[in-house]
Parts: structure tokens; sequence; C-alpha cells
């Protein structure tokens, strides 16, 4: 098998640049470890900045993402029994966000490839790459137990934090950047109507609380908790009593409860790998980068990468020059530490560490009053928020 760009992964990285790539006539097969049924059903993030929102429509891809997501112009940071609008239209020339989750997004990427008779070919076992360096770079892998080999002008490596692309780059030319944060997010999908339209940060004594949505029935919550909590300590009852400490106002809230339809907990961590790019193997999305998820950045980040990489591809069919594919790891890395930085501040304004004594309690409140009063401080949370303009 021969094909121009071999894509491993089908999460958002994988499928926007495959799709991005069809527009501009460049030949791609897309590799997935695992079912169709099984990435469509993957509840992960839900939050989409108005750059993606607006590919997908270009693409032709954001019908349904236009019908059933909610836009969303605003967020509320809640602290000290009180909330605080920030108001991004107002702040950001009437940018906002799109609430529509993940596995939505990938439902409508797949359903859009398949029709147009672009090639996934899911369940591939045992991938592995080779010859990166050289004029051949190859994938090898197994379908139904018979292996197989497909060889590719380039690779991309989309296939999250866990993938094989990244560890298949020889020892020493990557460079990690990490920082494991002290706490993890229980989240919670439940079957109740959300209690506010817009989200909530909310900053306690208790720890950090997050309280958003998949539609206007379904509420997504979660609750700052040890990396390592045990679920089994945390019955439905004992997560609401929680939830509703932690976003308590001064003059009355409570959240509406709801069958809890599932329930997990996920680390944090910062983490970033220089260069994005071996020979003719690129890494974009979590392979190359993971975020917190306080600032709602790790599927945009992802898209953003393929943005850059599928210019570089376009230029490269279009006159063989390779100035924007020698470039993509330097342009997106200016973006990805961007976003980390406003990620990991966003973490560290609204989380409890338990190494924080008085001063920086103090210091954290004196900072959220900063933000939510001051119109320079609106304005730096709102544009990160909705997106930083792409190169
Ligand atoms: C559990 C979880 C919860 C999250 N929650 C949030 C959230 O609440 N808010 C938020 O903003 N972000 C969240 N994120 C982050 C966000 O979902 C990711 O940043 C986003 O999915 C990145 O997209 P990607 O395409 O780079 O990687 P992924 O979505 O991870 O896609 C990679 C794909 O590659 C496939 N794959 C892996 N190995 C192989 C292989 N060897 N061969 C072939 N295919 C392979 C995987 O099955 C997967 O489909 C969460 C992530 C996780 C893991």
């Amino acid at each position: 098998m021969k094909t121009e760009v071999g894509i491993i992964g089908a999460g958002p990285a994988g499928l926007a640049l495959a799709h991005l790539l069809q527009r501009d006539g460049i030949g791609c097969v897309v590799l997935e470890a695992q079912a169709r049924q099984h990435i469509e059903e993957r509840v992960r993030a839900g939050v989409l900045e108005q750059g993606t929102v607006d590919l997908l429509n270009e693409l032709g891809l954001g019908e349904r993402m236009m019908k059933q997501g909610l836009m969303h112009y605003g967020v509320e940071l809640r602290f000290l029994g009180r909330g605080h609008r920030i108001d991004f239209a107002d702040l950001t020339g009437g940018k906002g966000v799109m609430i529509y989750a993940q596995h939505e997004v990938i439902k409508d990427l797949v359903a859009a490839r398949l029709k147009t008779g672009g090639e996934i070919i899911f369940e591939a076992k045992d991938v592995a790459v080779s010859g990166l360096d050289s004029e051949i770079p190859t994938i090898r892998f197994s379908q139904n137990g018979i292996g197989e080999e497909l060889q590719c002008d380039f690779i991309a490596g989309c296939d999250g934090f866990h993938g094989i692309c990244r560890d298949s780059i020889p020892a020493g030319v990557l460079k990690p950047y990490e920082r494991v944060y002290p706490f993890g997010w229980l989240g919670i999908l439940a079957q109740a109507p959300p209690a506010s339209h817009e989200l909530i940060y909310a900053n306690h004594e208790r720890g950090f609380a997050l309280m958003s949505m998949r539609s206007p029935k379904i509420s997504r919550l979660y609750l700052q908790c040890k990396p390592e909590e045990d679920l089994n300590e945390w019955a439905d009852e004992r997560i609401w009593d929680e939830l509703d400490q932690r976003f308590a106002m001064r003059d009355g809230f409570s959240l509406m409860r709801g069958a809890v339809l599932q329930k997990g907990v996920t680390g944090m961590r910062s983490f970033v790998v220089e260069p994005m790019q071996f020979g003719r193997m690129f890494l974009a999305g979590d392979s190359a980068h993971i975020v917190p998820p306080t600032g709602a950045k790790g599927l945009n980040l992802a898209v953003a990468d393929v943005r850059v990489l599928a210019a570089g591809f376009k230029e490269f069919y279009a006159s063989r020059k390779r100035d924007l594919l020698g470039r993509y790891s330097e342009i997106c890395l200016r973006r990805v530490w961007k976003v980390q930085r406003f990620s990991w501040w966003m973490t560290s304004l609204l989380h409890k560490f338990e190494s924080d004594g008085e001063f920086d309690r103090r210091r954290q409140m004196a900072e959220l009053d900063y933000v939510t009063s001051s119109r320079a401080g609106m304005t730096t949370l709102a544009e990160n928020y909705v997106g930083l303009p792409m190169e």
C-alpha cells in the first residue's frame, strides 16, 4: 500500500488533518487502533475555540455542531461566594466558544470522511513506523491478523499522549518539558440541566470546581481531587454535596441533581516535546503536548497544529518546497507555549495547592479580584480563552 501522508490516530488531530488534505487534493490514509464505536463514545473535551468552529464550518463539517452546539459568549469566575462574569463578546470584538462534545466532533469527522470515500482503517494493531529519516517512511500494522505495510511520503503522528510515534524517534532527538500537578479532576456526566447557561469556574477553600455542560439537559461537572483518588469512596450523593459546597454563593445557589451517567478521575499535567518533527514524521496534538484541562485547550491545540501541517503539505505538493514543513515545529511551538502558559495560569489561579500558606491564598484572591475587575485583566483571560489568532 502507498499513500502521500500516513496519519496515525483518528482523534481530532488525525481526522481534521485528513479533511484538510482531502480538501487540497492530497492523498492520505488514517490508521486507528480502536474501533469506530469506541472513539465515537469516548467522553473528553467539549469547548471549541472560535477558530476551531470556523475551521469545521469552512470544511463543511459544522452542520450538526451549529444546530446542536451551544455558543457561549462568557464564563463566570466564582470565589468568596460571589460570581463575576467575563464577557468574551465585549472584550474580544464579538468572539465566543462553542460547547459541543469532542465525541460529537469525532462522529461528524468520521461520517464525513467515510461518506466521501476517504479511508480510515479501524482496529489497526501492532502499529510501528520505520525509515523516518529516509525518502519512504513506512508504517507497519496488522488488520484481522494479517500484516500490512503502508509506504508514505510523510507520516503524521496524531496518536495521542500514549501513542507510539513520539517514542519511535531516536533517543536524544526530543527534549521533553514537564510539570505534573499534585491534584486531579473527578469528573461526572449527569442527566441534569446545567444550573447556569454559561460555565462556572469556582475557586473555593475546599478546592476547585467546574460546572460545564454538553447540552441543555446534560451537565458535565468536575471537582479538584487527589491524583490517585479512589472513585469507590465517592458515592453520587457525596459528589453532589461536595459540588454544592464549592459552588455556594452568599445569596444562595444549588445545582440541579440527576442520574450520574459517567464518572472518572483525570490526572493533570503540562508536557511539551521539542522539536515536534523528525525526518519525515511530524507530531501533532497530544502526541507532542498535553495541557491541564482548566483552559479547555487540548482539542483546540491539536486542531491548530494540523492547520500548520496541512499548509506545509500543500506547499510541498504544489512546489516541492519544504519551507513551511521545515518550520512546522517552530511555528507550532510559539502557539503551544502560549497555550501552555495560559493553561498553567488558569490552573494556578483556580486550584488549591496544599503547599500554599495564608500568603499564597491571599495573593490568589487578589489576582482573582484583579482579573475580574480590571478590563486589561479580563481581556487577557478572554482573548486566550476564545483562542489566540492563527499565524
Ligand atoms: C481522559 C481524557 C479527558 C479529557 N478531558 C478533557 C476536557 O475535559 N477538556 C479539555 O479541554 N480537554 C480534555 N482532554 C484533552 C483532549 O481530549 C485532547 O487534547 C485531544 O483529544 C487531543 O486530540 P489528539 O487527536 O491529539 O489525540 P487523541 O484524541 O488522544 O487521539 C489519538 C488517537 O490515536 C489513537 N491511537 C493511539 N495509539 C495508536 C496507535 N498505536 N495506532 C493507531 N492509533 C492509535 C487513539 O485511539 C486515539 O483515537 C481530555 C483527554 C483525555 C485523555
